[in-house]
């Protein structure tokens, strides 16, 4: 069934320039170690790609590394892995690909965020200013990708330097929909991966300074400077390296879909009383995070999945079970209210008409929901639900 895809901070569709540069490179036999001239010419693919990644975000190579992963989850376990002898501080509206790691370790402090999703620096400095750690590591998600807000980076770093800390920032989001430059704000270290705004899934980048003495979490054939043991994937590299080189075109071209997710919320606003998360603050352009007044998003979502949209809820676990946002609720938001939000992320293929029927099915489903509709029975019916028990709950 073909859908409205409004979901690309899951995952975005592939830039045809990005294909282009990948496609010849699919069904060959490329391996970097070798020594004879493909393996050569493979590895300079490699560092083609590595080069215009790194210039894309201002990084000079005198001075950064970067290192190619299978995923920006295996980049963030990798560099939180590497910091365990260090009082880690995260904020708490992480990634889990930063949050679950980190759990484990034996010095963790979460910072809180206020009610825009902006990292709380007063809380940040008591924490840093009490720690008697002799080595720290703040890790602060650049933008989120739950409801687009942007940190205060360089407020940030500014703290963290004063207390003697390395910083990282988890720039996933951020990567191609605003304009990073590591330079200007000198991070020590950085996540990046293909697929979010039109490069391949399958690659992940941790861009580290030189001086940072990093130890590999995969041992192996010593790839990747020795970091990354692991027959490099050279199609989703070059794609990736492609996705750099495009970089400011692609940045520009978010002006326009700003003006569609602006021209969304206000469509929608002007139906029902919604709330839109980080409205007030820096979001990134594409991004969503709205509430349909006393519905709840998994029937939000089913209803927009049979109209033909493919929305997402904050936070679907890899079973596709919704659970409430841990974002929101570290916004403080009210439960019952975080779980009538859904996100909307949107890409640089969609178009004002999609807006506008999106519009239009919101302002049919909210005015079906909320007018005594059993929605539950309608599920049931369906097949998304199954009978209500005794107790009249109906099970998922
Ligand atoms: N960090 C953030 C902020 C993300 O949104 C995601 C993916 O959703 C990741 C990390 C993990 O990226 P990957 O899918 O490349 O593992």
């Amino acid at each position: 069934m073909k859908q409205i895809y409004f979901d690309n901070n899951a995952t975005a569709e592939m830039l045809t320039e990005v294909r282009d540069a990948m496609l010849p490179l699919i069904g060959g036999a490329y391996n970097a170690s070798s020594v004879h001239g493909i393996g050569r010419a493979t590895k300079a693919l490699i560092e083609v790609a590595r080069g215009n990644i790194l210039a894309a975000i201002g990084a000079a190579k005198a001075k950064y590394n970067l290192v190619f992963t299978a995923s920006a989850t295996e980049a963030n376990n990798l560099l939180i892995d590497n910091f365990a002898d260090s009082h880690i501080f995260i904020s708490a509206i992480e990634h889990p690909s930063i949050d679950r790691p980190a759990a484990d370790k034996a010095l963790v402090t979460k910072i809180k965020v206020d009610a825009d999703g902006l990292l709380d620096l007063t809380h940040l400095e008591q924490e840093l200013a009490r720690s008697k750690a002799g080595k720290k590591l703040v890790s602060i998600i650049c933008a989120n990708n739950e409801t687009g807000v942007i940190q205060d980076v360089s407020a940030i770093l500014k703290l963290t330097r004063h207390y003697n800390a390395i910083f990282h920032t988890d720039a996933v989001q951020a990567f191609g929909r605003i304009e990073i430059n590591i330079k200007n704000l000198d991070i020590d270290l950085l996540t990046i991966s293909g697929h979010k705004c039109g490069g391949p899934a399958g690659v992940g980048v941790l861009i580290y300074k030189r001086d940072l003495k990093l130890l590999p979490q995969i041992l192996g054939g010593g790839q990747e400077l020795g970091l990354r043991s692991g027959t490099e994937n050279v199609t989703a590299i070059v794609g990736m390296g492609k996705l750099a080189e495009l970089l400011p075109q692609v940045v520009n071209r978010y002006a326009r879909i700003r003006t569609l997710r602006d021209s969304l919320e206000d469509a929608i606003s002007d139906i029902a009383p919604i709330k839109i998360f980080g409205k007030e603050v820096v979001r990134l352009p594409n991004t969503s995070c709205i509430t349909m007044p006393h519905i709840n998003n998994d029937v939000q979502m089913i209803n927009f999945d049979l109209s033909g949209f493919a929305i997402s809820a904050g936070s679907a676990c890899s079973s596709g079970k919704i659970e409430t946002s841990s974002v929101l609720l570290a916004m403080g938001v009210d439960e019952n209210e975080a779980k009538c939000a859904i996100r909307i992320s949107l890409g640089l293929s969609n178009t004002d008409k999609e807006i506008k029927e999106f519009v239009t099915t919101w302002r049919t489903i909210y005015s079906r929901l909320s007018d005594g509709f059993n929605e539950q029975d309608q599920l049931v019916q369906r097949g998304f639900l199954q009978q209500p028990d005794n107790n009249n709950n109906y099970i998922h």
